[in-house]
Order: C-alpha cells, then sequence, then structure tokens
C-alpha cells in the first residue's frame, strides 16, 4: 500500500493545536503503521490496534476524537466495530478504509453511522484534511469550545448566532457546469461560498448550521440566491441545488411564495446522504411532492459512502452524481471501473442519468465515457465561478 508522499511535518504540525486523540485500527501491520505515522506527524496522538476486539476496550476505557479503521479485518471486521464503537461513543467519528469499494459496505457503513467511507490506498492529504474535519466534528458534538479552531470558536458559545447571521448576509452562490458527452452545456451546480472577509468553507457552514439550528435559514438563503439566478443578467436554464436532507421537510420548497417553486421545472434538487434522508418523516409522500411541483431528483455523492442502494429505493432518482472518490484515478484502478460499470448499468436500466463529478483529467473522462456516464462535472471542463463564463471540452 503507498501511503507515504513527502510530508512537512512542521508545517502539518501547526495544524493541530491541542491534544487530538485518534484510534487507528488495521490487521495488516504496513497499512497500520503508515497511517498512525502520517497521523503522528500532523500532531495527533495516535494509538493503535491491529484487531478490532482490542480496539473497542481501548476506547471503552479512553478518550477518542476519531477512529481511523480498516474494513477487511480476520475476526471481527470494520463494520462491526463500528457498531460496537457506536454502543460505547455515539459520537465519535469513525472514519472507514477499504481496499475493495463496494456498494453494499459503503451502505452498512452509512447505516451505522460511519463519518467517512475512504478508498485504499488512500491519499495522506486526504486522510488528514478528512482527519481534521472529524477531530473538529468531533469537538463540536461535544460542545468541545476550546479545542475548536479558531474558525469554528467564532461561532460559539456565545456569538454562535449573531456570526451566522453575519454569515448569511456574505453568502454568495458559485456555479459549475455540468456538461454533456459532446462537451454542451446540460446544466449549472449552485455551490454556496461565505467570505465575510475569513472565508468559511460550504462544510464548515453547514456543521455550523447543524449545531446552531440554523439549517433551514441557510438553506433558504442560498436557495433565494439560487432563484435570483434564473433572473440575472446570464439567467442559468438548468440548475443543480444541493438540498441537505433535513431541507427536504421545509414546506417553503413547495410553497407559490417560496423562492424556487416557480422554477421547479428548471431544478434538479441534489440531495445527499451525509445526514441520512431515512430520518425524514414521510419521505416518500415529500418526494412525491416535490416530483409533482416539477422538481428533479439526483443522488449526490455515491459511492462516497454516504447514499447506497437505499437511496435509490427512497428518492426514486432522475439523476446519480458518481462522488470524485470514484472517479479520481479511474483510469488507473480496475476496481473503480468496475464499480462505476455496474452503476451505470443499473442506472441504464432504471432510466437514470450518471453524472461523473469532479473530473480532472482527460484519461478519467475518456473512461467514464467509456462506461458509460453521461455527463460530466470537474475541474477539467471549468472551476465553479460565474456562470456565464466561456468553458472548454
Ligand atoms: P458537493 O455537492 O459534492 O460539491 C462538489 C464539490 O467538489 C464542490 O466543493 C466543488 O467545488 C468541488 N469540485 C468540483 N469539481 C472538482 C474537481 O474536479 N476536483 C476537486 N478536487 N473538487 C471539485 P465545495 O464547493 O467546497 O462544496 C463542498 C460541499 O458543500 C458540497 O459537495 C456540498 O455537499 C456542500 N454544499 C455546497 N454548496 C451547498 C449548498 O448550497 N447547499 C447545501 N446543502 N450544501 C452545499
Ligand atoms: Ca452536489
Ligand atoms: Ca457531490
Amino acid at each position: 500500500m503507498q501511503l507515504l508522499p513527502k510530508l512537512d511535518p512542521y508545517a502539518l504540525r501547526t495544524n493541530v493545536r491541542t491534544e487530538r486523540r485518534i484510534l487507528v485500527v488495521d490487521d495488516e501491520p504496513e497499512p497500520l503503521r503508515a497511517i498512525a505515522r502520517i497521523l503522528r506527524h500532523a500532531g495527533y496522538t495516535v494509538t493503535t490496534s491491529d484487531d478490532a476486539q482490542t480496539a473497542l476496550r481501548g476506547l471503552s476505557r479512553g478518550h477518542f476524537d476519531a477512529v481511523v479503521s480498516d474494513i477487511s479485518m480476520p475476526g471481527l471486521d470494520g463494520i462491526s466495530l463500528l457498531r460496537g464503537v457506536r454502543g460505547i461513543d455515539p459520537e465519535v467519528p469513525v472514519i472507514l478504509l477499504t481496499g475493495v469499494p463496494a456498494i453494499e459496505t459503503a451502505m452498512q457503513a452509512l447505516d451505522h453511522g460511519a463519518y467517512k467511507y475512504m478508498v485504499k490506498p488512500v491519499n495522506p492529504e486526504q486522510l488528514l484534511e478528512v482527519a481534521a474535519r472529524a477531530v473538529r466534528l468531533a469537538s463540536l458534538r461535544r460542545g468541545d469550545v476550546e479545542q475548536m479552531p479558531a474558525s469554528a470558536r467564532l461561532f460559539y458559545p456565545t456569538d454562535g448566532h449573531a456570526t451566522m447571521k453575519r454569515a448569511l448576509e456574505h453568502l454568495r452562490l458559485v456555479f459549475q457546469p455540468i456538461v454533456r458527452r459532446d462537451g454542451s452545456l446540460f446544466a449549472y451546480e449552485a455551490l454556496m461560498r461565505c467570505s465575510m472577509p475569513e472565508t468559511v468553507s460550504p462544510d464548515t457552514l453547514i456543521e455550523m448550521a447543524t449545531n446552531l439550528n440554523s439549517l433551514k435559514e441557510l438553506g433558504r438563503r442560498a436557495r433565494g440566491l439560487a432563484a435570483a439566478s434564473f433572473s440575472s443578467q446570464q439567467p442559468v436554464d438548468t440548475l443543480f441545488v444541493n438540498i441537505h436532507p433535513t431541507e427536504l421537510q421545509d414546506d417553503e420548497l413547495l410553497d407559490p411564495q417560496g423562492a424556487l417553486l416557480r422554477h421547479a421545472r428548471q431544478v434538479v434538487l441534489e440531495i445527499t446522504e451525509r445526514a441520512s434522508v431515512r430520518n425524514i418523516s414521510n419521505l416518500q409522500q415529500r418526494m412525491d411532492e416535490l416530483r409533482a411541483a416539477g422538481y428533479r431528483i439526483a443522488i449526490d455523492d455515491l459511492g462516497a459512502g454516504y447514499s447506497g442502494l437505499t437511496s435509490f429505493v427512497l428518492l426514486e432518482p432522475d439523476i446519480v452524481k458518481l462522488d470524485m472518490t470514484l472517479v479520481r484515478d479511474v483510469h488507473r484502478q480496475e476496481v473503480k471501473q468496475r464499480l462505476v460499470r455496474s452503476v451505470t448499468k443499473l442506472c441504464a436500466e432504471l432510466d437514470i442519468t450518471v453524472v461523473a463529478e469532479g473530473v480532472e483529467t482527460c484519461e478519467e473522462r475518456a473512461v467514464l465515457m467509456d462506461l458509460g456516464c453521461n455527463l460530466f462535472q470537474g475541474y477539467l471542463i471549468a472551476r465553479p465561478g460565474a456562470p456565464d463564463r466561456p468553458y472548454f471540452w
């Protein structure tokens, strides 16, 4: 397993302010050592374990901010470990790693609340990014203000709502084209941005809004901005709008006075299962209502470990977006090719359009075309920006 490019431990160490503890579990010594080394270099306090039983005992004795575990292990595997962890510490984020990505394991990971499902060999920068986010989430869940990075602490504890309000005032959208096989424009995806003036990433904003119970306000603001893009100087034709699962419950989506309803036929609602859609009451009825209103539905991030086959059944999507972890280096990895092919085959049978997201190279695009993807999005075509820029196939 290739895990260790050149890292600058000192640069990375500055990212970690106080002790953050991570438990790493893998039965294979080489990746176990490699992952532990990457995390230690970044300043985390790492405890390793080569089997899940011992890991669970360790977890019941000590406090951890995140768990990183391989899925395939003799005895208790990573999914069983995840279930065990949930019994001991319902809050600690668990990052699962697999050498053999499969929709079934991704689904099980989702079922038991895995934080992230990553495909091996893991890119160290990506691992550190995910670990940092997981640790931050653990701090937020525990209300651990001291442990938070400065950007997160802005929101806590007393000025949280004021800062959220400021963030909403500074919210804007950028647009990324989604193109057909021949390179012609099919639609744009709207992505939120916030600089006030310190930049807050969409993921952080959503995390903050979740913790402040402000998801509804954030969603409404973003949808208001999305609606405005239909009547701007450079009006968009079809727009993919990201919807957090809890936003599905907001009646404003179906309110004739609401921002988006009048444009519903031009809107594809992208739903990611980062928070499970299964907790949404009357989901089926709500999906029927949204469809009847003219909205099309897309499953976002398929293959990231959030969305599983259950989403196909629950959401009956018109469009499926392959997560960029499946897209990255797909021309080099046969397992990914097989997985993409099985998704595109299933989707063709169900009359679902497949978007490949995060396409960065011509090689990836060529293979994805061969594998049956219909639409393409990613830096290869254009980075998110204004909707009127030219882009090149
Ligand atoms: P997502 O919906 O999966 O969006 C795709 C992310 O990948 C975006 O990150 C986009 O800028 C980035 N991206 C696009 N092409 C490439 C590529 O070729 N390579 C790489 N490495 N990245 C690429 P961004 O804008 O930071 O958004 C992150 C996440 O935040 C989104 O992931 C989405 O889940 C959430 N988000 C963004 N805007 C909204 C919004 O308005 N509402 C909701 N509910 N969520 C949003
Ligand atoms: Ca999306
Ligand atoms: Ca996505």
